[in-house]
Protein backbone atom coordinates (compact mmCIF):
# COMPACT_ATOMS: atom_id res chain seq x y z
CA UNK A 1 0.00 0.00 0.00
CA UNK A 2 1.51 3.05 -1.21
CA UNK A 3 -0.60 5.25 0.89
CA UNK A 4 -3.34 5.04 3.32
CA UNK A 5 -4.30 8.96 2.98
CA UNK A 6 -4.30 11.40 0.54
CA UNK A 7 -2.47 14.99 1.16
CA UNK A 8 -5.76 16.75 1.82
CA UNK A 9 -7.54 14.46 4.36
CA UNK A 10 -5.92 14.80 7.39
CA UNK A 11 -7.78 16.56 10.35
CA UNK A 12 -7.46 17.16 14.32
CA UNK A 13 -9.90 13.81 13.98
CA UNK A 14 -7.31 11.84 13.15
CA UNK A 15 -4.68 12.46 15.81
CA UNK A 16 -2.34 9.75 16.78
CA UNK A 17 -3.05 7.58 14.13
CA UNK A 18 -0.02 6.30 12.28
CA UNK A 19 -0.26 6.82 8.41
CA UNK A 20 1.35 6.51 5.21
CA UNK A 21 1.36 9.45 2.86
CA UNK A 22 3.28 9.84 -0.72
CA UNK A 23 3.20 13.13 -3.14
CA UNK A 24 5.58 15.23 -4.50
CA UNK A 25 7.59 17.85 -2.00
CA UNK A 26 6.31 21.56 -2.34
CA UNK A 27 8.69 23.12 -0.37
CA UNK A 28 11.37 22.24 2.53
CA UNK A 29 12.19 24.52 5.50
CA UNK A 30 15.32 23.62 7.30
CA UNK A 31 15.34 24.84 10.63
CA UNK A 32 18.58 22.55 11.52
CA UNK A 33 17.06 20.32 14.46
CA UNK A 34 13.71 20.60 12.70
CA UNK A 35 12.64 19.82 8.84
CA UNK A 36 9.39 21.04 7.66
CA UNK A 37 8.33 19.75 4.45
CA UNK A 38 5.11 20.28 2.70
CA UNK A 39 4.05 17.32 0.87
CA UNK A 40 1.25 17.64 -1.96
CA UNK A 41 -0.83 15.69 -3.90
CA UNK A 42 -3.96 16.22 -5.92
CA UNK A 43 -5.85 16.70 -2.97
CA UNK A 44 -3.86 19.14 -1.17
CA UNK A 45 -0.95 19.65 1.38
CA UNK A 46 0.02 17.97 4.09
CA UNK A 47 2.88 19.10 6.51
CA UNK A 48 5.67 16.70 7.47
CA UNK A 49 7.88 17.42 10.35
CA UNK A 50 11.54 15.91 10.81
CA UNK A 51 12.36 16.33 14.47
CA UNK A 52 15.95 15.55 15.36
CA UNK A 53 14.51 14.66 19.30
CA UNK A 54 11.87 12.05 18.01
CA UNK A 55 12.73 11.12 14.12
CA UNK A 56 15.58 8.22 13.85
CA UNK A 57 18.80 10.54 12.74
CA UNK A 58 18.97 8.51 9.24
CA UNK A 59 15.66 9.73 8.45
CA UNK A 60 16.44 13.26 9.41
CA UNK A 61 19.71 13.04 7.29
CA UNK A 62 17.49 11.61 4.46
CA UNK A 63 14.87 14.22 4.71
CA UNK A 64 18.04 17.18 4.22
CA UNK A 65 18.75 15.69 1.08
CA UNK A 66 15.06 16.12 -0.67
CA UNK A 67 14.64 19.10 -3.10
CA UNK A 68 11.46 20.57 -4.71
CA UNK A 69 9.46 17.90 -6.45
CA UNK A 70 10.86 15.12 -4.92
CA UNK A 71 8.34 12.16 -4.98
CA UNK A 72 8.24 10.79 -1.81
CA UNK A 73 6.64 8.06 0.46
CA UNK A 74 6.12 8.88 4.19
CA UNK A 75 5.44 6.95 7.30
CA UNK A 76 4.56 8.87 10.81
CA UNK A 77 1.65 9.45 13.42
CA UNK A 78 -0.67 12.14 13.21
CA UNK A 79 0.01 14.87 15.67
CA UNK A 80 -1.09 18.51 16.79
CA UNK A 81 0.51 21.38 14.59
CA UNK A 82 2.18 23.92 17.19
CA UNK A 83 0.83 27.15 15.01
CA UNK A 84 -2.07 26.18 13.06
CA UNK A 85 -2.76 27.10 9.64
CA UNK A 86 -6.00 27.93 9.09
CA UNK A 87 -5.63 28.27 5.10
CA UNK A 88 -5.48 24.56 4.60
CA UNK A 89 -8.00 22.34 5.63
CA UNK A 90 -4.94 19.96 7.27
CA UNK A 91 -3.79 23.06 8.74
CA UNK A 92 -4.66 22.03 12.59
CA UNK A 93 -1.87 18.61 12.06
CA UNK A 94 1.05 17.65 10.83
CA UNK A 95 3.00 14.47 10.83
CA UNK A 96 5.91 13.50 12.69
CA UNK A 97 7.77 11.63 10.18
CA UNK A 98 9.30 7.91 11.66
CA UNK A 99 10.08 6.33 8.15
CA UNK A 100 11.23 8.27 4.85
CA UNK A 101 11.15 6.56 1.12
CA UNK A 102 12.17 8.24 -2.06
CA UNK A 103 10.30 7.68 -4.66
CA UNK A 104 11.73 9.18 -7.59
CA UNK A 105 14.18 12.19 -7.36
CA UNK A 106 13.42 15.62 -9.24
CA UNK A 107 15.39 18.33 -11.51
CA UNK A 108 14.93 21.59 -10.50
CA UNK A 109 11.22 22.57 -12.38
CA UNK A 110 11.63 25.69 -15.04
CA UNK A 111 9.12 27.43 -13.20
CA UNK A 112 7.35 27.59 -9.21
CA UNK A 113 4.98 24.97 -9.18
CA UNK A 114 2.24 27.72 -6.88
CA UNK A 115 -0.75 28.84 -7.38
CA UNK A 116 0.83 32.10 -8.76
CA UNK A 117 3.79 31.20 -10.82
CA UNK A 118 6.56 32.97 -12.58
CA UNK A 119 6.40 30.81 -15.83
CA UNK A 120 5.36 32.46 -18.97
CA UNK A 121 2.52 31.00 -21.32
CA UNK A 122 5.49 28.93 -23.58
CA UNK A 123 6.97 27.50 -20.50
CA UNK A 124 4.01 26.73 -18.69
CA UNK A 125 3.07 24.47 -21.83
CA UNK A 126 6.52 23.31 -22.66
CA UNK A 127 6.38 21.53 -19.64
CA UNK A 128 2.53 20.96 -19.14
CA UNK A 129 2.55 18.08 -16.67
CA UNK A 130 4.16 20.08 -14.57
CA UNK A 131 1.74 23.55 -15.10
CA UNK A 132 -0.67 20.67 -14.19
CA UNK A 133 0.56 20.16 -10.70
CA UNK A 134 -0.49 23.69 -10.02
CA UNK A 135 -3.89 24.34 -8.39
CA UNK A 136 -5.57 26.42 -10.66
CA UNK A 137 -4.75 24.00 -13.80
CA UNK A 138 -5.40 21.02 -12.25
CA UNK A 139 -9.06 23.14 -10.14
CA UNK A 140 -10.08 23.98 -13.47
CA UNK A 141 -9.88 19.89 -14.62
CA UNK A 142 -11.49 18.33 -11.84
CA UNK A 143 -14.34 21.25 -12.43
CA UNK A 144 -14.71 20.37 -16.11
CA UNK A 145 -14.83 16.79 -15.27
CA UNK A 146 -17.61 17.78 -12.61
CA UNK A 147 -19.29 19.81 -15.58
CA UNK A 148 -19.33 16.47 -18.05
CA UNK A 149 -20.59 14.65 -15.41
CA UNK A 150 -23.71 16.42 -15.28
CA UNK A 151 -24.29 16.25 -19.02
CA UNK A 152 -23.60 13.20 -18.80
CA UNK A 153 -26.36 12.55 -15.68
CA UNK A 154 -28.93 15.12 -16.80
CA UNK A 155 -29.09 13.72 -20.60
CA UNK A 156 -28.77 10.10 -19.61
CA UNK A 157 -31.98 10.59 -17.18
CA UNK A 158 -33.78 12.20 -20.15
CA UNK A 159 -33.02 8.66 -21.80
CA UNK A 160 -30.46 9.70 -24.37
CA UNK A 161 -28.14 7.42 -25.77
CA UNK A 162 -24.72 8.07 -25.77
CA UNK A 163 -23.24 6.68 -29.12
CA UNK A 164 -19.70 7.14 -30.37
CA UNK A 165 -19.35 7.93 -33.94
CA UNK A 166 -16.03 7.95 -36.38
CA UNK A 167 -13.04 10.22 -36.21
CA UNK A 168 -12.09 8.95 -39.71
CA UNK A 169 -14.69 9.68 -41.82
CA UNK A 170 -15.68 11.66 -45.00
CA UNK A 171 -15.58 15.66 -45.22
CA UNK A 172 -18.23 17.21 -43.25
CA UNK A 173 -19.14 20.89 -44.59
CA UNK A 174 -19.41 23.11 -41.03
CA UNK A 175 -17.52 25.89 -43.04
CA UNK A 176 -14.15 25.04 -42.40
CA UNK A 177 -11.20 23.34 -43.79
CA UNK A 178 -10.89 19.45 -42.90
CA UNK A 179 -7.69 17.82 -40.96
CA UNK A 180 -7.12 15.07 -43.48
CA UNK A 181 -5.36 11.29 -42.82
CA UNK A 182 -3.81 9.33 -45.95
CA UNK A 183 -4.71 5.85 -46.23
CA UNK A 184 -2.07 3.52 -46.69
CA UNK A 185 -4.18 0.55 -47.97
CA UNK A 186 -6.22 2.95 -50.53
CA UNK A 187 -3.41 4.51 -52.35
CA UNK A 188 -4.08 8.23 -53.09
CA UNK A 189 -7.10 8.47 -50.89
CA UNK A 190 -7.70 10.05 -47.61
CA UNK A 191 -9.94 10.02 -44.33
CA UNK A 192 -11.35 13.54 -43.25
CA UNK A 193 -11.51 14.03 -39.36
CA UNK A 194 -15.14 14.87 -38.32
CA UNK A 195 -15.86 18.91 -38.18
CA UNK A 196 -18.40 17.83 -36.21
CA UNK A 197 -20.44 14.05 -36.20
CA UNK A 198 -23.16 16.04 -37.91
CA UNK A 199 -24.29 13.47 -40.70
CA UNK A 200 -23.53 10.73 -38.47
CA UNK A 201 -26.31 11.61 -35.74
CA UNK A 202 -28.75 12.28 -38.40
CA UNK A 203 -28.26 8.67 -39.80
CA UNK A 204 -28.57 7.32 -36.08
CA UNK A 205 -32.35 9.37 -36.05
CA UNK A 206 -32.68 7.24 -39.33
CA UNK A 207 -31.32 4.18 -37.45
CA UNK A 208 -34.04 4.81 -34.83
CA UNK A 209 -31.74 5.87 -31.80
CA UNK A 210 -34.08 8.39 -31.14
CA UNK A 211 -32.03 10.35 -27.99
CA UNK A 212 -28.36 10.96 -29.04
CA UNK A 213 -25.59 12.59 -27.45
CA UNK A 214 -21.87 12.35 -27.37
CA UNK A 215 -19.26 13.67 -25.71
CA UNK A 216 -17.16 14.43 -28.81
CA UNK A 217 -13.82 16.17 -30.29
CA UNK A 218 -14.34 17.29 -33.84
CA UNK A 219 -11.45 18.88 -35.72
CA UNK A 220 -11.65 22.26 -37.82
CA UNK A 221 -8.63 23.30 -39.31
CA UNK A 222 -9.25 27.23 -39.66
CA UNK A 223 -6.99 30.32 -39.53
CA UNK A 224 -6.38 30.19 -35.97
CA UNK A 225 -7.85 33.07 -33.67
CA UNK A 226 -7.15 33.70 -30.27
CA UNK A 227 -8.40 31.07 -28.15
CA UNK A 228 -9.69 28.63 -31.04
CA UNK A 229 -8.32 25.37 -30.79
CA UNK A 230 -7.73 23.01 -34.35
CA UNK A 231 -9.38 20.45 -31.58
CA UNK A 232 -12.11 21.26 -29.85
CA UNK A 233 -15.17 19.20 -27.87
CA UNK A 234 -18.37 19.47 -28.55
CA UNK A 235 -21.59 18.10 -26.25
CA UNK A 236 -23.17 16.73 -29.64
CA UNK A 237 -27.22 16.20 -29.42
CA UNK A 238 -29.86 14.93 -31.70
CA UNK A 239 -33.28 13.98 -31.14
CA UNK A 240 -36.00 12.86 -33.74
CA UNK A 241 -39.81 13.61 -33.71
CA UNK A 242 -39.57 16.80 -32.45
CA UNK A 243 -39.86 20.58 -33.64
CA UNK A 244 -37.79 23.62 -32.87
CA UNK A 245 -39.85 24.33 -29.43
CA UNK A 246 -38.89 20.56 -27.66
CA UNK A 247 -35.05 20.98 -28.84
CA UNK A 248 -34.81 24.24 -27.10
CA UNK A 249 -37.03 22.90 -23.94
CA UNK A 250 -34.79 20.06 -23.99
CA UNK A 251 -31.59 21.63 -23.59
CA UNK A 252 -32.55 24.99 -21.75
CA UNK A 253 -33.60 22.16 -19.10
CA UNK A 254 -29.90 21.22 -19.56
CA UNK A 255 -28.16 24.61 -19.04
CA UNK A 256 -30.52 25.39 -16.18
CA UNK A 257 -29.44 22.06 -14.91
CA UNK A 258 -25.81 22.85 -14.89
CA UNK A 259 -25.92 26.42 -13.98
CA UNK A 260 -27.96 25.13 -10.56
CA UNK A 261 -25.77 22.42 -9.76
CA UNK A 262 -22.14 23.67 -10.82
CA UNK A 263 -23.07 27.59 -9.76
CA UNK A 264 -26.43 27.22 -7.55
CA UNK A 265 -27.97 29.97 -10.18
CA UNK A 266 -31.56 29.95 -10.52
CA UNK A 267 -32.82 31.47 -14.17
CA UNK A 268 -35.86 32.37 -15.46
CA UNK A 269 -36.85 31.21 -18.59
CA UNK A 270 -34.40 32.23 -21.39
CA UNK A 271 -35.38 35.24 -23.16
CA UNK A 272 -34.97 34.85 -26.93
CA UNK A 273 -34.78 37.19 -29.68
CA UNK A 274 -34.53 36.37 -33.33
CA UNK A 275 -31.02 36.94 -35.48
CA UNK A 276 -32.56 40.15 -36.74
CA UNK A 277 -33.26 41.83 -33.42
CA UNK A 278 -29.89 40.70 -32.14
CA UNK A 279 -28.31 42.72 -34.92
CA UNK A 280 -30.67 45.76 -34.78
CA UNK A 281 -30.16 46.19 -31.04
CA UNK A 282 -26.95 44.76 -30.12
CA UNK A 283 -24.91 44.10 -33.99
CA UNK A 284 -23.96 41.25 -32.59
CA UNK A 285 -26.07 37.75 -33.22
CA UNK A 286 -24.03 36.54 -29.49
CA UNK A 287 -25.15 39.15 -26.88
CA UNK A 288 -23.85 40.22 -23.97
CA UNK A 289 -27.42 40.91 -22.13
CA UNK A 290 -26.18 41.55 -18.79
CA UNK A 291 -25.56 44.98 -19.20
CA UNK A 292 -28.02 47.49 -21.18
CA UNK A 293 -25.94 50.07 -24.10
CA UNK A 294 -28.78 48.72 -26.08
CA UNK A 295 -28.48 50.27 -29.71
CA UNK A 296 -30.59 52.97 -30.58
CA UNK A 297 -31.14 53.94 -34.10
CA UNK A 298 -30.78 57.31 -35.62
CA UNK A 299 -31.75 57.93 -39.13
CA UNK A 300 -34.55 59.42 -38.74
CA UNK A 301 -33.40 62.52 -36.15
CA UNK A 302 -30.02 62.84 -38.00
CA UNK A 303 -30.44 63.00 -41.75
CA UNK A 304 -32.10 65.98 -41.44
CA UNK A 305 -29.57 68.72 -41.14
CA UNK A 306 -26.40 69.54 -43.45
CA UNK A 307 -24.05 67.42 -41.51
CA UNK A 308 -23.27 65.05 -44.74
CA UNK A 309 -21.29 62.42 -43.21
CA UNK A 310 -24.95 61.07 -41.27
CA UNK A 311 -26.45 61.98 -44.44
CA UNK A 312 -24.46 59.77 -46.43
CA UNK A 313 -24.65 56.88 -44.26
CA UNK A 314 -26.95 53.45 -44.28
CA UNK A 315 -26.87 53.47 -41.00
CA UNK A 316 -26.60 56.04 -38.12
CA UNK A 317 -26.76 54.20 -34.40
CA UNK A 318 -25.73 55.25 -31.53
CA UNK A 319 -24.98 54.05 -27.66
CA UNK A 320 -25.61 55.73 -24.21
CA UNK A 321 -22.41 55.42 -21.78
CA UNK A 322 -23.50 55.73 -17.81
CA UNK A 323 -21.36 58.09 -16.46
CA UNK A 324 -19.45 58.78 -19.53
CA UNK A 325 -20.43 62.71 -19.39
CA UNK A 326 -17.77 63.00 -16.72
CA UNK A 327 -15.11 61.91 -19.28
CA UNK A 328 -12.35 64.32 -20.39
CA UNK A 329 -11.56 65.57 -23.57
CA UNK A 330 -8.55 63.51 -24.01
CA UNK A 331 -10.29 60.31 -22.43
CA UNK A 332 -13.28 60.95 -25.11
CA UNK A 333 -10.22 61.42 -28.07
CA UNK A 334 -8.83 58.06 -27.48
CA UNK A 335 -12.16 56.04 -27.49
CA UNK A 336 -12.06 57.74 -30.62
CA UNK A 337 -8.66 56.65 -31.43
CA UNK A 338 -10.24 53.14 -30.20
CA UNK A 339 -12.72 53.33 -32.40
CA UNK A 340 -10.53 53.92 -35.21
CA UNK A 341 -8.07 51.48 -34.87
CA UNK A 342 -7.67 48.60 -38.08
CA UNK A 343 -9.06 46.10 -35.60
CA UNK A 344 -12.34 48.30 -35.24
CA UNK A 345 -12.22 50.32 -38.24
CA UNK A 346 -14.67 52.82 -37.49
CA UNK A 347 -13.65 56.20 -39.82
CA UNK A 348 -15.02 58.16 -36.66
CA UNK A 349 -17.15 58.64 -33.83
CA UNK A 350 -19.87 61.52 -32.90
CA UNK A 351 -20.59 62.38 -29.25
CA UNK A 352 -23.06 64.00 -27.11
CA UNK A 353 -22.63 64.46 -23.42
CA UNK A 354 -25.51 64.71 -21.49
CA UNK A 355 -24.63 67.67 -18.66
CA UNK A 356 -26.29 67.06 -15.54
CA UNK A 357 -28.52 70.57 -16.14
CA UNK A 358 -30.20 68.69 -18.77
CA UNK A 359 -28.43 70.98 -21.52
CA UNK A 360 -26.20 68.56 -24.28
CA UNK A 361 -22.77 69.23 -25.90
CA UNK A 362 -21.77 67.35 -28.91
CA UNK A 363 -18.58 67.11 -30.97
CA UNK A 364 -21.33 68.23 -33.88
CA UNK A 365 -23.16 71.71 -32.27
CA UNK A 366 -22.02 73.02 -35.98
CA UNK A 367 -25.53 71.05 -37.23
CA UNK A 368 -27.32 70.28 -34.52
CA UNK A 369 -29.18 72.18 -32.36
CA UNK A 370 -30.45 70.84 -29.01
CA UNK A 371 -33.81 69.65 -29.67
CA UNK A 372 -32.27 67.27 -32.07
CA UNK A 373 -29.78 66.57 -29.44
CA UNK A 374 -32.84 65.72 -26.81
CA UNK A 375 -33.95 63.53 -29.41
CA UNK A 376 -31.27 61.21 -29.48
CA UNK A 377 -31.11 61.09 -25.81
CA UNK A 378 -34.45 60.17 -25.86
CA UNK A 379 -33.92 57.26 -28.75
CA UNK A 380 -30.47 55.82 -27.11
CA UNK A 381 -32.55 56.20 -23.67
CA UNK A 382 -29.37 58.24 -22.43
CA UNK A 383 -30.03 59.84 -18.98
CA UNK A 384 -28.46 63.08 -17.78
CA UNK A 385 -24.55 62.11 -16.98
CA UNK A 386 -24.19 60.02 -19.58
CA UNK A 387 -22.12 60.32 -23.19
CA UNK A 388 -23.97 58.89 -26.40
CA UNK A 389 -21.38 57.72 -28.64
CA UNK A 390 -22.69 57.22 -32.52
CA UNK A 391 -21.28 55.67 -35.58
CA UNK A 392 -22.35 55.95 -39.00
CA UNK A 393 -22.13 53.89 -42.39
CA UNK A 394 -22.70 51.00 -44.29
CA UNK A 395 -24.82 48.76 -42.26
CA UNK A 396 -23.27 45.80 -41.14
CA UNK A 397 -19.94 47.50 -40.99
CA UNK A 398 -21.10 49.78 -38.32
CA UNK A 399 -23.56 46.93 -36.67
CA UNK A 400 -20.45 45.12 -35.82
CA UNK A 401 -17.94 48.58 -34.66
CA UNK A 402 -20.69 49.92 -32.40
CA UNK A 403 -21.06 46.29 -30.99
CA UNK A 404 -17.19 45.98 -29.96
CA UNK A 405 -17.29 49.24 -28.80
CA UNK A 406 -20.22 48.08 -26.49
CA UNK A 407 -18.02 45.17 -25.04
CA UNK A 408 -15.17 47.44 -24.64
CA UNK A 409 -17.09 49.97 -22.75
CA UNK A 410 -18.74 47.40 -20.71
CA UNK A 411 -15.40 45.92 -19.86
CA UNK A 412 -13.92 49.48 -18.53
CA UNK A 413 -16.86 49.63 -16.83
CA UNK A 414 -16.76 46.71 -15.03
CA UNK A 415 -20.42 45.42 -16.40
CA UNK A 416 -19.24 42.09 -17.42
CA UNK A 417 -19.25 40.02 -14.09
CA UNK A 418 -18.15 36.76 -14.89
CA UNK A 419 -20.41 35.34 -11.41
CA UNK A 420 -23.20 36.75 -13.28
CA UNK A 421 -25.14 34.37 -15.67
CA UNK A 422 -27.51 35.63 -18.73
CA UNK A 423 -28.04 33.12 -21.21
CA UNK A 424 -30.58 33.76 -24.03
CA UNK A 425 -31.90 31.86 -27.33
CA UNK A 426 -31.08 33.53 -29.94
CA UNK A 427 -33.68 32.20 -33.15
CA UNK A 428 -34.29 32.51 -36.85
CA UNK A 429 -31.02 32.41 -37.66
CA UNK A 430 -30.73 33.34 -42.06
CA UNK A 431 -30.85 30.00 -43.73
CA UNK A 432 -28.41 31.07 -46.51
CA UNK A 433 -25.40 33.56 -45.89
CA UNK A 434 -23.31 35.64 -49.00
CA UNK A 435 -20.26 35.57 -49.43
CA UNK A 436 -18.54 38.39 -51.30
CA UNK A 437 -15.07 36.41 -51.90
CA UNK A 438 -16.97 33.40 -53.72
CA UNK A 439 -19.77 35.38 -55.10
CA UNK A 440 -22.68 32.97 -53.75
CA UNK A 441 -24.83 31.91 -50.97
CA UNK A 442 -23.52 30.07 -48.26
CA UNK A 443 -25.27 28.04 -45.58
CA UNK A 444 -25.16 29.83 -42.91
CA UNK A 445 -25.55 27.03 -40.38
CA UNK A 446 -24.80 23.77 -42.60
CA UNK A 447 -26.92 22.58 -45.46
CA UNK A 448 -28.66 20.58 -43.30
CA UNK A 449 -30.82 22.70 -41.95
CA UNK A 450 -34.03 23.53 -42.73
CA UNK A 451 -35.30 26.14 -43.98
CA UNK A 452 -38.67 27.56 -41.93
CA UNK A 453 -41.49 25.99 -44.44
CA UNK A 454 -43.39 29.25 -45.15
CA UNK A 455 -40.20 30.92 -46.42
CA UNK A 456 -39.34 28.20 -48.54
CA UNK A 457 -41.20 30.28 -51.76
CA UNK A 458 -38.82 33.24 -50.98
CA UNK A 459 -35.91 30.73 -51.96
CA UNK A 460 -35.52 31.79 -55.51
CA UNK A 461 -36.67 35.99 -55.28
CA UNK A 462 -34.80 36.51 -51.99
CA UNK A 463 -32.76 33.46 -50.53
CA UNK A 464 -30.89 35.82 -48.19
CA UNK A 465 -34.28 36.53 -46.93
CA UNK A 466 -34.90 32.80 -46.08
CA UNK A 467 -35.14 32.34 -42.29
CA UNK A 468 -33.63 28.77 -40.99
CA UNK A 469 -35.33 26.64 -38.00
CA UNK A 470 -31.57 27.45 -36.50
CA UNK A 471 -31.12 28.45 -33.24
CA UNK A 472 -27.78 29.63 -31.07
CA UNK A 473 -28.04 29.42 -27.45
CA UNK A 474 -25.85 32.62 -25.59
CA UNK A 475 -24.17 32.90 -22.59
CA UNK A 476 -22.93 35.97 -21.60
CA UNK A 477 -21.87 37.66 -25.08
CA UNK A 478 -20.55 33.97 -26.23
CA UNK A 479 -21.86 31.38 -28.48
CA UNK A 480 -22.30 28.34 -26.20
CA UNK A 481 -24.30 26.18 -28.48
CA UNK A 482 -25.85 25.68 -31.81
CA UNK A 483 -28.23 23.52 -33.85
CA UNK A 484 -31.29 23.39 -36.33
CA UNK A 485 -34.35 21.36 -37.51
CA UNK A 486 -32.89 19.09 -39.97
CA UNK A 487 -34.05 18.73 -43.64
CA UNK A 488 -35.29 15.29 -43.91
CA UNK A 489 -36.39 14.67 -47.21
CA UNK A 490 -34.26 14.00 -50.24
CA UNK A 491 -36.27 16.37 -52.44
CA UNK A 492 -35.59 19.19 -50.27
CA UNK A 493 -31.94 18.40 -49.38
CA UNK A 494 -31.66 18.08 -53.50
CA UNK A 495 -32.68 21.30 -53.76
CA UNK A 496 -30.53 23.13 -50.75
CA UNK A 497 -27.65 21.53 -52.23
CA UNK A 498 -28.33 22.80 -55.98
CA UNK A 499 -28.72 26.64 -53.90
CA UNK A 500 -25.55 25.77 -52.51
CA UNK A 501 -23.72 25.21 -56.42
CA UNK A 502 -23.25 21.73 -56.22
CA UNK A 503 -24.17 19.43 -59.16
CA UNK A 504 -26.36 16.42 -58.62
CA UNK A 505 -23.32 14.52 -59.27
CA UNK A 506 -21.18 16.19 -56.62
CA UNK A 507 -24.11 15.92 -54.49
CA UNK A 508 -24.23 12.34 -54.88
CA UNK A 509 -20.74 11.93 -54.69
CA UNK A 510 -20.03 13.79 -51.19
CA UNK A 511 -23.55 12.91 -49.66
CA UNK A 512 -25.47 10.13 -51.52
CA UNK A 513 -25.33 7.94 -48.38
CA UNK A 514 -27.69 10.68 -46.67
CA UNK A 515 -29.89 11.25 -49.68
CA UNK A 516 -30.21 7.52 -50.11
CA UNK A 517 -30.65 7.09 -46.13
CA UNK A 518 -33.39 9.90 -46.37
CA UNK A 519 -35.57 7.35 -48.62
CA UNK A 520 -35.35 4.78 -46.23
CA UNK A 521 -37.61 6.63 -43.44
CA UNK A 522 -36.21 9.49 -42.24
CA UNK A 523 -38.18 11.01 -38.93
CA UNK A 524 -38.08 14.67 -38.51
CA UNK A 525 -35.34 15.41 -36.76
CA UNK A 526 -33.22 18.05 -35.03
CA UNK A 527 -30.23 18.84 -32.38
CA UNK A 528 -27.42 21.34 -31.41
CA UNK A 529 -24.20 21.11 -30.22
CA UNK A 530 -22.68 22.48 -27.47
CA UNK A 531 -18.42 23.65 -27.51
CA UNK A 532 -17.39 22.38 -24.08
CA UNK A 533 -14.16 23.90 -23.72
CA UNK A 534 -15.80 27.11 -23.89
CA UNK A 535 -19.02 26.64 -21.85
CA UNK A 536 -16.96 25.17 -19.07
CA UNK A 537 -14.56 28.21 -19.26
CA UNK A 538 -17.71 30.35 -18.95
CA UNK A 539 -19.04 28.47 -15.83
CA UNK A 540 -15.57 28.55 -13.95
CA UNK A 541 -15.79 32.25 -14.24
CA UNK A 542 -13.18 32.47 -17.32
CA UNK A 543 -12.56 33.84 -20.76
CA UNK A 544 -10.12 31.40 -22.09
CA UNK A 545 -10.46 28.18 -22.97
CA UNK A 546 -6.89 27.21 -23.06
CA UNK A 547 -6.69 26.15 -18.86
CA UNK A 548 -9.57 24.44 -18.98
CA UNK A 549 -7.83 21.79 -21.55
CA UNK A 550 -5.45 19.59 -20.22
CA UNK A 551 -3.30 19.69 -23.56
CA UNK A 552 -4.08 22.52 -25.28
CA UNK A 553 -2.40 24.07 -28.73
CA UNK A 554 -0.50 27.06 -28.86
CA UNK A 555 -2.18 30.25 -31.10
CA UNK A 556 -0.42 28.76 -34.08
CA UNK A 557 -1.95 25.02 -33.63
CA UNK A 558 1.18 23.73 -32.57
CA UNK A 559 1.63 21.30 -29.24
CA UNK A 560 4.94 22.63 -28.34
CA UNK A 561 5.26 20.06 -25.73
CA UNK A 562 4.93 16.94 -28.23
CA UNK A 563 6.93 19.29 -30.73
CA UNK A 564 3.38 18.49 -33.03
CA UNK A 565 3.33 18.80 -36.23
CA UNK A 566 6.08 17.63 -37.49
CA UNK A 567 8.31 15.91 -40.04
CA UNK A 568 7.52 12.13 -41.08
CA UNK A 569 10.43 10.32 -42.40
CA UNK A 570 10.75 9.23 -46.14
CA UNK A 571 9.61 5.30 -45.62
CA UNK A 572 6.74 6.70 -43.77
CA UNK A 573 6.22 9.08 -46.63
CA UNK A 574 6.55 6.33 -49.18
CA UNK A 575 3.94 4.03 -47.63
CA UNK A 576 1.56 6.13 -47.17
CA UNK A 577 2.15 7.04 -51.28
CA UNK A 578 2.72 10.40 -50.66
CA UNK A 579 6.12 12.55 -52.70
CA UNK A 580 6.63 15.68 -51.09
CA UNK A 581 7.26 18.62 -53.65
CA UNK A 582 9.03 21.22 -50.88
N1 LIG B 1 -23.11 20.23 -36.19
C1 LIG B 1 -23.42 21.56 -35.74
C2 LIG B 1 -22.16 22.29 -35.32
O1 LIG B 1 -21.13 21.67 -35.09
C3 LIG B 1 -24.36 21.59 -34.59
C4 LIG B 1 -25.70 21.09 -34.94
O2 LIG B 1 -26.29 21.53 -35.93
O3 LIG B 1 -26.21 20.27 -34.18
O4 LIG B 1 -22.15 23.50 -35.15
Amino acid sequence: MYRSHSCGELRASHMNTEVTLAGWVQKTRDKGFIIWVDLRDRYGITQLIFDAERTPAQVVEKAKTLGREFVIQVKGHVIERESKNTNIPTGDIEILVTELTILNEAIVPPFTIENETDGGEDLRMKYRYLDIRRNPVKNNLIFRHQVTMQVRQYLSDKNFIEVETPYLIKSTPEGARDFVVPSRMNEGQFYALPQSPQTFKQLLMVGGMDKYFQIVKCFRDEDLRADRQPEFTQIDCEMAFVTQEDVLTVFEGLTRHLLKEIKNVDCDEFPRITYAEAMQTYGNDKPDIRFGMKFGELNKVTQHKDFKVFNDAELVVGIAVPGGASYTRKEIDKLIEWVKRPQVGALGMVYVKCNDDGSYKSSVDKFYNQEDLAQWAKVTKAQTGDLICILSGQKNKVRAQLSALRMELADRLGLRNPEEFAPLWVVDFPLLEWDDETERYHAMHHPFTSPKPEDITLLNSKPGEVRANAYDLVLNGNEIGGGSIRIHDTATQALMFDYLGFTPDEAKAQFGFLMDAFQYGAPPHGGIAFGLDRLVAILGGQETIRDFIAFPKNNNGRDVMIDAPAAIDNDQLKELHIQLDL
